[in-house]
């Protein structure tokens, strides 16, 4: 039996080297974190290694935290990037009806509320005003949506702030659309792009497995209808963050295929900007108080998760992304030490999350952003919504020569 961690142990961990860790280990996880490390490459162990990986307790699972906080400094460099945007909830009328979802209303509740384009396109110039480079846009699904209602969000925003990049509608919405207007898939998502769409939020995969999703939401789209939307719009030049939502009652394994499904999808498209793991925030979902899942993910598992994706998804999907809203401030750091090297974006308003019992808040300013980064030893950059245009937001004299960042991150 592995030895049982203590929290300070585990909450301790930043400060432990790889090299000081690795004789500790059991040598068939050790064989598998050397192998990713001299290869940069999650590709390089075999899917039962990534298991018995998923699985790791005490020491082991100290060596995993230690080795993606290795490779994430080898490929990631000490940046620590943030964008500066706005979520935009557009409706709260939900028919799909998610059971770890406490966003969504019923057409008749009292608190529901619904935003046409002109008052979309008025909270992103409001966004631009205070530095936004991006809009979040998602909602829920209510019966009845015109047709080309994603759309014409799309020219509201556009004709408002030109400039602003758009990520918005996740394949459900894209399902949706297509379900509302007839067209063919991947002549929908070229209308939406035309019309400014810039990229999609790769949300509601949730778990890639159908039986974990028929528990979750039986209404929902499918693995294969997710992965077609998510591939076709690769294929049509948008491209798309990439999500697991984990804590609830899915099982390692499941993390481990999800990783290596996404991977596959890179490989084959170059179209994923970045992974996000999602917390399961418990508090107020039917799938809780049904019995259906346990209530969140532990410790434990926050760290494992963020750490698994920065070994597994190496050399394919380089940008870890920490959910902050879902997890507290500390967690957030911790996660950023565990293989993680971005902190998503700012925001302004969220209200998925909080609904659902997140208590980390709604915003976090670009200057919170900047003195939790600095706190970490790391370096604070603004990016754009594709990591093409990275800004650093401190002079570099601030910092000494192994903390700076390698030239072509510059
Ligand atoms: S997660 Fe999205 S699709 Fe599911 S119920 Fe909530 S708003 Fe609707």
């Amino acid at each position: 039996m592995p030895r049982a961690l203590s929290i300070s142990e585990l909450e301790n961990f930043p400060s432990l080297d790889w090299f000081d860790v690795a004789p500790a280990l059991t040598p068939e996880v050790r064989s598998s974190l050397e192998r990713i490390l001299e290869t940069q490459n999650g590709n390089a162990i075999a899917q039962e290694e990534a298991f018995a990986l998923a699985h790791a307790e005490g020491d082991d699972l100290l060596g995993l935290l230690a080795a993606a906080n290795l490779l994430r400094a080898d490929l990631a460099g000490n940046l620590i990037t943030y964008v500066v945007n706005r979520n935009i909830n557009f409706t709260n009328i939900c028919f799909v009806g998610c059971k770890f979802c406490a966003f969504s209303r019923g057409p008749r509740e009292s608190d529901t509320y619904f935003l046409n384009p002109d008052q979309v396109a008025q909270k992103a110039a409001e966004a631009w005003q205070l530095g936004a480079t991006e809009v979040c846009i998602q909602g829920g699904l209510p019966h009845g949506l015109p047709p080309f209602y994603y759309r014409d969000i799309l020219r509201a925003v556009k004709n408002a702030v030109p400039a602003m990049h758009i990520h918005a509608f996740s394949p459900m919405e894209i399902v949706y659309g297509v379900e509302l207007t007839g067209m063919p898939l991947a002549d929908y998502l070229s209308m939406l792009r035309d019309n400014g769409l810039g990229t999609l939020p790769g949300t509601a995969a949730e778990i890639l497995d159908d039986e974990i999703r028929h528990i979750l939401s039986a209404n929902k789209l499918s693995t294969a209808q997710w992965i077609e939307v998510i591939r076709t719009a690769h294929r049509g030049g948008i491209r798309s963050t990439s999500t697991m939502m984990y804590g609830h009652t899915e099982t390692p394994e499941h993390w481990v295929r999800q990783m290596r499904l996404l991977r596959e999808i890179q490989d084959e498209t170059g179209g994923f900007t970045e992974f996000v793991p999602l917390g399961f925030v418990h508090q107020n979902t039917l799938l809780f108080h049904q019995g259906l899942a346990r209530s969140g993910p532990t410790l434990t598992e926050h760290l494992k998760v963020h750490a698994l994706a920065r070994l597994l998804l190496a050399g394919s999907i380089d940008n870890i992304q920490v959910s902050w809203v879902k997890l507290n401030r500390r967690l957030s750091q911790l996660c950023l030490h565990a293989g993680a090297n971005d902190y998503g974006g700012t925001l302004m308003e969220e209200n998925i999350s909080r609904e659902a019992g997140a208590t980390a808040g709604q915003y976090t300013s670009p200057e919170d952003f900047q003195s939790l980064i600095l706190e970490m030893g790391r370096i604070p950059a603004e990016r754009n919504t594709i990591y093409t245009r990275i800004k650093l937001k401190l002079p570099l004299e601030k910092f000494t020569a192994e903390e700076t960042l390698e030239p072509e991150f510059a």
